[in-house]
């Protein structure tokens, strides 16, 4: 008998008009690793929840789950509970929502052991503690009593993990573990489910939009649609020669670093558009009787040439959306200048000319949260024409609002609706219609696809750069994705805790990255190939605080290659075969890729 057997699994609300999960039949064994992966919406997350014994009471279930014999479907609670934690144990997408705020982190951990009776309250606190240790916190004592708030998003992922493995389970379900996180956390925590699996013999059913999360980290791979499975296989036959019409077309959308590049590179004969010259950007700490200041952008310069796309990454906290706010004159630079075709811009966008606030556009990562919900499609698209172009007859408004649509993709038809009646994708062309109507010179996205599945999110990227081709547009890309900047920029810019390491050209950071962080950036992407081994822990350890950064090179304390004169002095940015990097050692390392 299989640990996991479930069959003819059906899940239905009165709400929808078809099933989310149609007729799943799928059997788990022991110390067997399994991706389940689908675009939003495919039920993967229904699956989960239903072996789990935790979907919503309004939800019709027929079909079973049997796991290790018993029946779990219908089960009741306290059954239901002898399970879970100890014997099943779940990892969620978010740790803020499934970590209890209010309960110190030691205690809900130990919580587990006591309640379980797996232990005495003496040997839950070792046991709690070697976890702790286990799942790679840093200091295992003043994490078990701080609370959940207390510690970065990474390390509250690992609490998760440690609270789903503490009870030893025999099968362990994660649900996107690693979606919220930088791709070097995610290298880490993936690292770490990878070790535990095995050290545990446990089986790990692994549910991500992610291929290249289940090609380094599953044995087997489940792909589901609209409900229902369509392939199943082992991960390297299905990678390599996949059955059916979705898993080709999943693995075709799918973003990673050896993707084609899908932008020409930039004539040199252009003028740059925008100059970006020793900006910086600091914020006081309220709380600091000194009036300690957090440099968020320490000075920095580059620019950007028409038609030219700019991608800026690094970890969260790197600085990458201040700089993005200082350019556009939403958050007060310290000091330096924006120029725009040759002309200095005040520093706050109230003091820019109109003609200037046109042409330059933003488009954040949360369409939802940007979009006016009071407002219809037609009047959060038109809004910007009704400022910059008074005097436009209703007639030309409602046309151009027409043709802004169509070129994103949009049906005209949707003009009547609002921001909560649109899928993720929808709400993203609607966010990028309104930034592209004034037909600006300057588009800067920030992390404007991230929260968007592989097949939207490369839809959403050919209308940027159809759009580029177009017009001429200027992109700055600011992404933690690296997958998504070696498909479309020209040049990018990496950036750590508000300092610049590395400009490269696309295919020289990809082919020959210069500096240790951006190399161990690009370790961390997971790779779409099967046979690839995930690299263990690319980049061990967070960034250190903002608030007391460390001296010399900012970079020296997770540096493998850091010397003496790293801790001493900070590195300048100097020439390397055409890529400007920040690292003292930066002529004689060989990173290579
Ligand atoms: Fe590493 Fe030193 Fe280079 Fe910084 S300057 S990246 S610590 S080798």
């Amino acid at each position: 008998m299989s640990l996991l057997e479930i069959n003819e699994l059906t899940i239905r609300y009165a709400d929808t008009p078809e099933p989310v999960v149609k007729g799943l039949t799928l059997a788990v064994e022991r110390g067997e690793s399994i991706g389940i992966v689908g675009e939003s919406g495919s039920g993967k997350t229904q699956s989960a929840m239903a072996i789990m014994g935790l979907l919503p009471a309004n939800a019709q279930v027929s079909g079973t789950v049997h796991f290790d014999g018993t029946e779990l479907t219908g089960a009741a609670d306290h059954v239901l509970n002898q399970y879970r934690a100890c014997r099943i144990a779940m990892v969620f997408q978010d740790p803020r929502t499934a970590l209890n705020p209010y309960v110190r982190i030691g205690k809900q951990l130990r919580r587990i052991l006591l309640e379980h009776k797996i232990c005495g309250r003496a040997e839950a606190n070792v046991r709690t503690l070697d976890m702790l240790n286990k799942v790679g916190l840093s200091d295992p004592e003043r994490q078990f009593r701080a609370f959940p708030h207390e510690l970065s998003g990474g390390m509250r992922q690992r609490v998760m993990i440690g609270a789903a493995l503490i009870g030893e389970p025999d099968l362990l379900v994660a649900d996107e573990p690693t979606t919220a996180l930088d791709v070097t956390v995610q290298a880490q925590i993936l690292s770490l489910v990878r070790r535990l699996h095995a050290e545990t013999n446990s089986a790990l059913l692994l549910i991500t939009h992610d291929l290249g999360v289940v090609a380094g980290n599953c044995e087997r791979v489940v792909v589901m649609d609209r409900g229902r499975l369509v392939e199943e296989g082992m991960t390297r036959g299905v990678f390599r020669d996949p059955a059916s019409e979705k898993t080709r077309a999943l693995l075709l959308a799918a973003p990673h670093i050896d993707s084609i590049v899908m932008s020409e590179p930039v004539s040199a004969d252009t003028g740059p558009v925008l100059e970006i010259e020793d900006i910086a950007v600091s914020f006081k700490e309220r709380r600091s009787k000194g009036g300690r200041s957090l440099h968020a952008v320490k000075p920095m310069s580059f620019s950007l040439q028409e038609r030219e796309t700019v991608a800026v990454v690094g970890e969260s906290g790197s600085g990458k959306t201040s700089l993005a706010r200082a350019i556009l004159g939403l958050l007060p630079a310290d000091g330096g200048q924006v120029c725009f075709l040759g002309k200095t811009l005040p520093a706050h966008i109230g003091a820019r000319k109109n003609t200037v606030r046109r042409n330059l556009q933003m488009v954040f990562q949360d369409p939802l949260a940007s979009l006016n919900p009071a407002m219809s499609v037609r009047e959060i698209v038109m809004e910007p024409l009704r400022i910059h172009e008074r005097g436009k007859k209703k007639a030309g408004l409602n046309n151009d609002v027409a043709v802004m649509l169509a070129s994103v993709g949009l049906d005209p038809g949707l003009a009547g609706r609002y921001p909560h009646e649109l899928s993720g994708g929808q709400a993203q062309r609607v966010a990028i219609a309104r930034s592209l109507i004034l037909k600006p010179k300057v588009l800067i996205c920030d992390e404007a696809v991230a929260a968007l599945d592989g097949t939207v999110q490369l839809e959403i990227l050919k209308l940027l750069l159809a759009e580029q081709e177009r017009s001429g547009l200027s992109l700055v890309f600011i992404t933690h994705d690296l997958a998504v900047v070696r498909q479309i920029s020209h040049r990018v810019l990496v950036m750590y805790m508000g300092r610049l390491c590395e400009i490269a050209k696309n295919e020289s950071l990809f082919t020959r990255p210069r500096h240790p962080y951006a190399k161990a950036l690009l370790s961390s992407v997971p790779v779409l190939d099967p046979d690839a081994r995930p690299v263990d822990l690319p980049l061990a350890g967070e960034a250190s605080s903002m608030l007391s950064p460390p001296t010399g090179c900012l970079f020296h304390p997770r540096c493998q290659h850091a010397v003496a004169a790293c801790s001493e002095s900070v590195p300048e940015l100097i020439d390397c075969d055409g890529s400007l990097v920040a690292c003292h050692r930066a002529a004689e390392l060989d990173l290579g890729y």
